[in-house]
């Protein structure tokens, strides 16, 4: 397989073509962004981390029956990954209360979300991703009624399977974002599951182990990106 030209350079991923128009190369790089991208940090380690740690959950996402996008680790910072026709939203639930939602609707972090809930966000930067439903979805040609279906009831799928994965790690799976594209009328989980685009907490102390030490300064992050790596048995080397 050969690398072509970078098609897409996003906050903390590069994509590239490759010689099969089928296939992506993604190259996880080791800067962080907060913040719609307003702040943007390297952090040693990280890219490799994420992209090792992405693969295990993608692999187990498949097994379990959910079609992912992920093929192989090319390299300790590279994927081979399906080409997708990515749909502009994120997808989001929800199952204890922390970041947006707390801001949004007042309630306080870490109440119980039961049963979870589900948010569609419109994927710009510029207008710092503002929530939507399927109304939006369907008016302006983002998704069909079979893709927000599938899209909503694949999120769910991944909600049973993490759930159950990361509490045997001792860990709190409190929310996540996903990204679904089209694979010749498929609709497939694209992008990443990592730290990065998600919130886990240690469940007995309820440290934070995500992305939020990135935001709130709290140091440590790629740390407990290991930390969580390494329970889950995450191979790092
Ligand atoms: P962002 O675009 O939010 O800054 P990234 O730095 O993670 O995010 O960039 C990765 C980009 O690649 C995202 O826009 C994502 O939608 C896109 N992408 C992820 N997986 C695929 C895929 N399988 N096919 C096509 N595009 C993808
Ligand atoms: N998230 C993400 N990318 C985004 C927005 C949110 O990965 O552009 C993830 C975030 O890490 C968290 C979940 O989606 O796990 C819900 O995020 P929230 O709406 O609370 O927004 P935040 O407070 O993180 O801006």
């Amino acid at each position: 397989m050969e690398k072509r030209d970078e098609l897409y350079a996003g906050k903390a991923k590069s994509v590239y073509l490759t010689d099969n128009p089928d296939e992506l190369i993604l190259f996880f790089r080791d800067d962080t962004s907060a913040f719609d991208g307003e702040r943007i940090e390297q952090l040693a380690r990280k890219g490799e981390v994420n992209n090792k740690f992405n693969a295990f959950i993608m692999e187990k996402l498949a097994a379990a029956g959910i079609p992912t996008h992920f093929k192989s680790l090319l390299s300790p910072q590279e994927s081979i990954v399906k080409k997708l026709d990515m749909l502009p939203v994120e997808c989001v639930v929800r199952n204890i209360a922390a970041g947006s939602l707390c801001k949004r609707l007042g309630v306080q972090e870490g109440l119980d979300i039961e049963p979870p809930t589900f948010e569609f966000f419109l994927k710009n930067d510029e207008l710092h991703d503002p929530m939507i439903n399927e109304y939006h979805i369907r008016a302006f040609g983002w998704g069909t009624d079979k893709q927000i279906e599938a899209m909503q009831s694949l999120t769910f799928s991944v909600n049973q399977v993490l759930k159950a994965l990361f509490a045997e790690a001792g860990l709190l799976l409190v929310d996540y974002k996903l990204e679904f594209g089209d694979f010749h009328g498929e609709m497939v989980l694209g992008d990443e599951f990592t730290p990065d685009g998600c919130r886990l907490w240690d469940a007995e102390t309820r440290k934070k182990l995500d992305k939020d030490r990135f935001r709130q300064g709290l140091g440590g992050v790629v740390e407990a990106y290991e930390e969580v790596a390494h329970r889950l048995g995450v191979d790092l080397s």
